[in-house]
């Protein structure tokens, strides 16, 4: 929890001396709460104060980062329990599992289709982030040449899971520069796995059955020199690790316990892929930062990176399209135009709708700050003057051949003044966008 003006102001020498530029050691407490200020304006601090702040100030969940380059990872760093507090800021990543023992061509096949799992919803890319490659073989050089292929095939960041710290060292060093993250199965091995995470700079996850023994092997990992941990809560079942993710998130940020402060991995156990589904929408929802699944059919893959995106959508921004001019289909200067806002539901609902009627059609996007269209005119986001703006700025009126505008059915109350401000003709669309077709086929 981050500390409050007064919490940091008893740690402060109170001479009120007046060298950090503030009046009072209590303004210039106030200001470093609200981060406006950093600590060493302050020259008389002492050191055990600064640690102390400075211990304060780290986040409350670590931020780890996985892979280099476009394709990294990066999770943790979270700063509310409910996303409704504020948001959720680094999504969890989606991973999928290789064996090392599959044959050499179902392992091909598996990196092609992992390849083919980015889709695109609401204006936005969703897709898989990771690759977890398990030496299921026990075989080092098996292994070994896995993980080569697998960097070989796919951009995808990429997590090692081997029983052998020297097998898992080996495959980290074949593929150095993608950062893989190495995963450490065993209390036992905990310390050959994190100095082979501390000589190459890598990322550790540590496997415990229990929040006791979590925050002793993140411990050891730390005073051992390594900074960026993952906790693997191993073999509980749903109810038990989504309890005990939410006592440690509840730990961290509430209590400030440190050694719980780092991201969850989850790996999924349900073999049917419809319960390996829901399982893996619960540890999104709650708080894993790495979801490792079994299943890579698109058909249930898809429904995860949707659930993903909702729960990691700004609560107080909703997902918006560029306003500007849309053309869906060929038009032509004949085409019918139609407006609507920027909210992307609303956008994508009518420019599906437009697409199925066949009509080519302009759609004109006012900006509505993302409001839906009953919405945004109740908010007089959506009113007469600010639609024939649109119209005006985007420039439609030197496209199309005539001044004929459709507006959404909902706001048909705007028509009078809209005609009287924009010289437009309008026509009232359908309430529903599902009216959309009949109404485009019948427009002239
Ligand atoms: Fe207080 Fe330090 Fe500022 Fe002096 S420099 S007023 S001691 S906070």
């Amino acid at each position: 929890m981050a500390l409050t003006g007064l919490d940091i102001y008893k740690l402060l020498p109170k001479t009120n001396c007046k060298e950090c530029g503030f009046a009072t050691c209590l303004a210039f407490a106030m200001a470093l709460a609200q981060k406006k200020v950093s600590l060493d304006k302050c020259p008389s601090i002492t050191a055990q104060a600064k640690e102390a702040l400075e211990s304060a100030a780290q986040p409350p969940v670590k931020l780890v980062t996985i892979g280099a380059g476009d394709k990294k990872i990066e999770i943790g760093n979270e700063t509310v329990i409910y996303r409704h507090e504020q948001k959720f800021y680094h999504q969890a990543a989606i991973g999928l599992l290789i064996e090392d023992s599959s044959a050499q061509d179902r392992i091909d096949k598996a990196i092609a289709e992992i390849k083919g799992l980015e889709f695109e919803r609401v204006g936005q890319k969703i897709a898989v982030n990771l690759i977890c490659v398990r030496n299921s073989s026990g075989v080092k050089d098996k292994f070994v040449s896995t993980v080569k292929k697998v960097a070989a095939g796919s951009d995808l960041c990429i997590a090692l899971d081997s029983i052998d710290a020297a097998a898992a060292l080996e495959a980290a060093r074949s593929i150095r520069g993608r950062r893989p993250l190495v995963i450490c199965r065993n209390m036992k091995i905990l310390p050959e796995f994190v100095k082979a995470a501390r000589e190459e700079n890598l990322p550790l996850a540590v496997s415990a059955s229990t929040l006791e023994e979590a925050a002793q092997a993140t411990d050891i990992a730390k005073r051992s020199g390594v900074d960026e941990i993952i906790i693997n809560l191993d073999g509980n079942g749903l109810a038990k690790t989504i309890q005990d993710f939410t006592y440690a998130r509840r730990a961290a940020l509430k209590k400030n316990f440190r050694a719980l402060g780092y991201p969850f991995l989850a790996f999924t156990s349900q073999a049917e892929p419809h319960l390996e589904l829901a399982e893996a929408v619960s540890y999104v929802l709650k708080y894993a930062g790495i979801v490792i699944m079994k299943n890579r059919d698109k058909d249930f893959i898809f429904p995860l990176l949707v659930a993903r995106q909702d729960i990691y959508q700004d609560p107080q921004k909703p997902v918006q399209v560029e306003p500007k001019i849309y053309e869906v289909g060929k038009v032509t200067k004949d085409s019918p135009v139609a407006v609507t806002t920027n909210f992307s539901i609303t956008y994508f609902t009518v420019a599906a709708e437009v697409e199925s009627s066949k009509v080519p059609t302009y759609i004109v996007v006012c900006d509505s700050e993302g409001m839906s269209v009953l919405t945004a005119w109740a908010a007089e986001k959506f009113t007469a003057e600010q639609i024939a703006d649109t119209l005006k700025k985007s420039g439609i009126e030197g496209i199309v051949s005539h001044k004929k505008i459709i507006i959404p059915g909902y706001v048909s109350v705007l028509s009078g003044k809209l005609e009287e401000v924009s010289g437009w003709k309008v026509s009232v669309g359908p309430r529903e966008a599902s009216g959309i077709p009949n109404y485009l086929r019948n427009w002239k």
